[in-house]
């Protein structure tokens, strides 16, 4: 998919939001939903989305939703921070199949990285153990103030 085309509203993330498809929940507030990644990077992998939005990719969004958007995905990362403690964190998004982005609902990914562990591949790795993201998105969920 290019940078132009239609928003499809049987994407995963859409399925997601309408609980048509399952997902380990971390938070969510009126404007955004925090679940993690059932590919993770690295553990902790946390994604973040707009729930009321038919933008596929930043370029698409609203400007009035983005500030909600990215207050969410501040107070995710450093409930992600506090919770496992990492010696950083990656916080990206991608537009355009090009660019690496797999699934059309805006989405920002939250990865903590730490001191000489390789990160993973993007999209591309095994999929979690349920019962661990369960017990990480809740160490996160723990910490979200
Ligand atoms: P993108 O490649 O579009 O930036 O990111 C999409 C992300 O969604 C990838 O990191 C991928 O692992 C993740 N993903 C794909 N399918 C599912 C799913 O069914 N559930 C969850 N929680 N994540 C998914």
């Amino acid at each position: 998919m290019s940078l132009d085309g239609t928003y499809d509203d049987g994407n995963i993330f859409a399925k997601i939001l309408r609980g048509e498809a399952p997902s380990v929940r971390v938070f969510e507030d009126e404007h955004v939903f925090a679940f993690m990644d059932v590919f993770p990077q690295a553990k902790g992998h946390t994604l973040v989305i707009p729930k009321h939005s038919t933008a596929r990719n930043l370029l698409e969004e609203e400007p009035e939703r983005l500030a909600s958007l990215i207050l969410g995905v501040q107070r995710v990362t450093r409930a992600v921070r506090a919770a496992l403690n990492p010696d950083g964190v990656v916080v990206t998004q991608f537009n355009g199949a090009v660019s690496g982005q797999t699934v059309y609902h805006l989405h920002f990914h939250i990865i903590p990285r730490w001191d000489g562990q390789p990160l993973g591949r993007h999209a591309g790795g095994g999929m979690a153990d349920m019962e661990e993201l369960k017990a990480v998105a809740a160490q996160i969920a723990a910490k979200i103030s």
